[in-house]
């Protein structure tokens, strides 16, 4: 890399945002220090110069001998430097009138020069050819002074402070402009690593786990490089996720394809010669094809849960878990205890809360023995609406209760007892509580069974 391009700094990039602003500073305040100092420095001179003037006349009034001024005597006590000194000097006799017009050495000629007055300092004169003059004029009851006092030397010191203010602001802009170049590569340099960390890892193709170099410094960098690795590592579980569940459905699927396959090609081969296999495969591919529409049907129910969002009302929870329970009962001929308030109103959607509750309500028959109660309570603890589903079953144990709310998972007992499912039950159960922004919990009954809880937050008016 070329110094050149090593230092090339992009308009509108925060470098060249802070160099812009900075250099607008430096011009800003270095005018105005150079028109404030030259203004004090200047004043502080012609006050200087007015207080030489009224000495100048004063040694003036003092060298006049028989009516007439001694200019040597003069020249010899001023403090001035009298060569660039002029002066003017009316007698006036006791009735007002000129009487004699005296003009120190050199007067005549420079009176004869051109005179222009300054903008601002009236008593500030421009001279061609003489240069920059501070004019004076007195009246005594016996002359007129006129004074014109050299500012040349004093333009000069007006001139140096002024070079030395540039030279102190150039001094100071390099250095500035350098600070502020290092201070910007430092602080710019973790974000361009970063770009070129994603844009490297976008153009070979994204690999899962690859999260983005970190840097230390500074922090609000090192928080947006944590911040996009929190990203990324939740993209890459949700993608692992559907990579699973996609795998997990093709081989649900497979299986009962497998079978019915294997059936019709038995059918076609056997079937004629032997017929009382017929009714055989027929029933074995009614039970496997509902199977696959049943789990066709949950697979689509997860993926429409994934983007659903639910518009959650006030609902009165004993009322949807009594006309749920009636229902269910009346379809399958087995009691269901129920212990409800009379009214119990919670935040949710009332056909996803019927949902999981009939979710809930399929296990517990599928799992608890025929015989055995089954209970719907709801009730209040602290500022939670618990709605618990309670069996008698063979409960699960601490390992299976970590993992029945995933995708396809059975437990072994059930995969092998034949019962029927698919492992998506819970797994759709879990989401419609999300979307209710509801929790579920599985927990041990009493002497033996599961009990699902889901609770609701309190209804805020
Ligand atoms: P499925 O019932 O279709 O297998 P689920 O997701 O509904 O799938 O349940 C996952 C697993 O959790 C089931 O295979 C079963 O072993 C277990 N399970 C669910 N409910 C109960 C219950 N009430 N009692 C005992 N085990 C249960």
């Amino acid at each position: 890399m070329t110094l050149r391009q090593r230092w090339r700094i992009d308009r509108h990039s925060s470098a060249g945002l802070i160099i812009r602003t900075y250099i607008l500073i430096m011009l800003v305040t270095t005018g105005l220090s150079a028109v404030f100092t030259a203004g004090v420095v200047s004043t502080l001179l012609i006050r200087n110069r007015e207080t030489a003037a009224i000495k100048v006349i004063q040694s003036l009034q003092a060298s006049f001998v028989h009516q007439s001024p001694n200019w040597d005597a003069w020249q010899a006590t001023s403090e001035e430097d009298s060569s660039r000194t002029y002066v003017k000097i009316q007698t006036i006799t006791k009735t007002g009138r000129t009487d004699a017009i005296f003009y120190a050495p050199g007067t005549r000629a420079y009176l004869a020069a051109k005179h222009r007055n300054a903008p601002i300092f009236s008593a500030v004169r421009f001279v061609d050819g003489h240069g920059v003059f501070y004019y004076r004029s007195k009246l005594t009851k016996r002359a007129y002074y006129q004074v014109w006092l050299s500012l040349n030397s004093i333009l000069q010191v007006v001139q140096l402070t002024l070079l030395s203010v540039l030279v102190v602001a150039l001094i100071s802009f390099v250095i500035g402009i350098t600070l502020i170049l290092l201070m910007t590569r430092r602080l710019t340099r973790p974000l361009t690593d970063l770009t070129t960390a994603t844009q490297t890892r976008l153009i070979r193709g994204w690999q899962q786990q690859a999260l983005l170099p970190v840097p230390s410094a500074p922090t609000e960098v090192k928080q947006l490089a944590d911040s996009f690795n929190q990203l990324l590592t939740s993209l890459n579980d949700q993608m692992a996720r559907e990579h699973q569940f996609v795998a997990d459905a093709s081989h649900e699927l497979r299986t009962p394809l497998a079978g019915i396959r294997g059936h019709v090609s038995l059918l076609r081969r056997r079937g004629q010669e032997h017929p009382e296999i017929i009714a055989d495969s027929l029933k074995y591919l009614d039970e496997e094809s509902q199977r696959m529409q049943h789990l066709v049907e949950n697979l689509l129910a997860i993926s429409r849960n994934d983007q659903m969002k639910l518009s959650l009302q006030a609902v009165d929870l004993s009322d949807i878990v009594k006309t749920t329970v009636m229902g269910y009962t009346t379809e399958i001929q087995r009691r269901i205890q129920i212990q409800v308030p009379p009214t119990c109103l919670v935040l949710a959607d009332a056909e996803s809360v019927r949902q999981i509750l009939m979710g809930l309500l399929d296990n517990a028959l599928k799992y608890a023995p025929e015989s055995s109660n089954i209970t719907c309570a709801l009730t209040q603890q602290n500022d939670k609406i618990n709605l618990s589903i309670s069996d008698e079953g063979p409960g699960l144990t601490d390992e299976n209760k970590k993992h029945v709310f995933e995708r396809f998972y059975r437990v072994d007992e059930a995969r092998s007892s034949q019962v029927p499912g698919t492992g998506l039950g819970l797994a759709i159960v879990q989401q419609l509580v999300t979307l209710n922004h509801a929790k579920i919990i599985v927990a041990d009954n009493q002497p033996h069974g599961a009990i699902f809880t889901v609770s609701f937050g309190p209804l805020v008016s």
